[in-house]
């Protein structure tokens, strides 16, 4: 192939990729203002959150914990973020599993399905704290993180396929080098910053979602250097903070918004309930 002939399918994904990008719908993040494409509609989004929900708890059978205290403390945690989420989680279908599992995790699909690992329930010293692991969890969940990721992951793949079809008859010097701009790009240029993006902005509004429902934002701080050091105990870091390092950066995050969460706390009608 000449090497003008080989540039022909790189040409040809990235118009296909833009093309997907711009016809992506358009989010506006109703807490941060912020803009966003995203690969599916809220009603996919629903859809897939609740199959994967289904998944999860058929496969968790035996270990779906439906009373006690434990039980009750995640649902009545979880009932006043809900009512906290404002205009993100309007559409939202919101429903909360607790699963007996040693394993240190949180997380919430599309569409508002959350389910809460036993495990994690000692490392959140109060109220306020499991709070700040589940407003954080609802956040990625309204600010449509998954559908942001999905569309960046087709195009990253639309772009790849096209650099190895042109790769081919490329010596690996050559190779190498669209490798390193497309592949290595995506994973570490493209990919990483963007969740970083999520996880400062899940950060932030999950903040503002457990002020809201009237917990003390300063626990969020107390919760994450309490993660801080479990993950830095020697051990296997548990699974939340191996996938939530939280540095001082993120610590810092926080004490500056810190004065906006209280805001939002000291007008919580929720404030003072059990
Ligand atoms: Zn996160």
């Amino acid at each position: 192939m000449s090497n003008r002939a080989r540039l022909i399918p790189i040409l040809a994904v990235i118009l296909i990729a833009a093309f997907t990008y711009f016809n992506s719908e358009k989010f506006t993040n109703p807490e941060t203002g912020k803009t966003a494409r995203v690969a599916l509609s809220e009603d996919q989004e629903a859809k897939l959150g609740l199959q994967s929900y289904q998944q999860v708890i058929a496969q968790a059978q035996g270990q779906l914990q439906n009373s006690g205290p434990e039980y009750d403390r995640v649902v009545r945690i979880a009932r006043r973020l809900a009512q906290s989420t404002g205009d993100a989680g309007k559409k939202f279908q919101w429903a909360v599993s607790v699963l007996r599992s040693n394993q240190v995790n949180a997380f919430c699909l599309p569409g508002g399905k959350i389910v809460v690992y036993t495990g994690i329930l000692p490392v959140a010293e109060n109220d306020a704290q499991l709070a700040t692991v589940m407003g954080h969890e609802m956040a990625h969940a309204t600010s449509r993180h998954g559908s942001q990721r999905l569309l960046q992951t087709k195009l990253t793949n639309t772009v790849i396929t096209g650099a190895q079809v042109s790769m081919a008859g490329m010596d690996y010097q050559q190779q190498q080098a669209v490798m390193g701009a497309i592949g290595a790009g995506a994973q570490y240029g493209v990919l990483l910053p963007f969740s970083r993006d999520h996880e400062v902005e899940a950060d932030y509004i999950g903040l503002m979602y457990m002020a809201r429902a009237g917990y003390d934002p300063h626990e969020a701080i107390k919760f994450w250097q309490h993660m801080s050091k479990a993950s830095g105990a020697g051990q296997k870091p548990p699974e939340f903070a191996s996938t939530h390092p939280s540095d001082q950066t993120r610590i810092q995050r926080l004490t500056d918004a810190m004065p906006k969460a209280l805001e939002e706390y000291n007008k919580s009608t929720f404030r003072g309930q059990p």
